[in-house]
């Protein structure tokens, strides 16, 4: 069901890396009915095809580190104006942007009405992408913990061989979080919030209590913004 608010048609979502940004922001697009960008997914398609940007990208996502902005951003804007030119009726944003420089680039190519924050702690996210497994055939996400498939380590869509991603190690998730989130993104959250566009939300809980906290935070909003809800 489409929510009935005209005033949040653009969203970002923000948050550290195990946030559950992927499974939410999933199923926000098909309750909001608009389409959805996954910056990390547009990576990783470039680097699997071995595009020049997918070759240039590759190292520094094996070592946890942010792509170079220039290449991140040419790939929003490529994927944003394609939304652009299908109909334009807004967009959810996963994973971009992840800093200041990023958001000032996208004030560049478009506007947007919320940052919705999905807020998890440290431990929290170890934890989690610690047990984190993808298929590598289908693109189906699990985790160990919280969604394991049925037969061990075997995707239960297509039967392929569940791997974890290279920057799923425990190191490498702690850096994550280091760097790409408290040092980059707290300032952006920020200044978000001092532009009144921040809706934090509390990620600890199940699949379904955060995604619950979501729908309630954007209606709550848009009630707030004079919307219809
Ligand atoms: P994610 O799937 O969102 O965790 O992203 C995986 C990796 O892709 C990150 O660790 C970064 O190396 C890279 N990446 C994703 N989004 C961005 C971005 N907005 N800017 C720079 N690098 C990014």
């Amino acid at each position: 069901m489409a929510m009935g608010c005209a005033g949040a048609k653009r969203i970002v979502l923000l948050g550290p890396p195990g946030a559950g940004k992927g499974t939410q922001a999933e199923r926000l697009a098909r309750h909001l009915d608009l389409p959805l960008i996954v910056t990390g997914d547009l990576l990783r398609a470039a680097v699997r095809e071995g595009t020049p940007l997918g070759r240039q990208a590759k190292a520094y996502m094996d070592r946890g580190e942010l792509v170079p902005h220039e290449l991140v951003v040419a790939l929003i804007r490529e994927a944003l104006q394609k939304i652009e030119v299908e109909g334009g009726k807004g967009f959810l944003l996963d994973g971009f942007p992840r800093n200041l420089a990023q958001a000032q680039a996208l004030e560049g190519i478009t506007s947007i009405d919320v940052a919705l924050l999905i807020d998890v702690p440290r431990e929290e996210v170890v934890r989690r992408l610690s047990a984190r497994r993808v298929c590598e055939r289908c693109g189906r996400v699990y985790n160990l913990l919280t969604q394991p498939p049925q037969r061990d380590e075997i995707c239960d869509a297509c039967g392929e061989k569940l791997t974890q991603r290279s920057d799923d190690t425990p190191e490498v998730v702690a850096k994550r979080f280091d760097v790409q989130y408290n040092q980059e993104a707290q300032p952006l959250i920020e200044s978000y919030r001092q532009k009144g566009l921040l809706l934090s939300i509390d990620g600890v809980g199940s699949v379904e209590e955060v995604f619950g906290r979501i729908v309630r935070a954007l209606e709550g909003r848009c009630a707030g913004a004079g919307g219809s809800p």
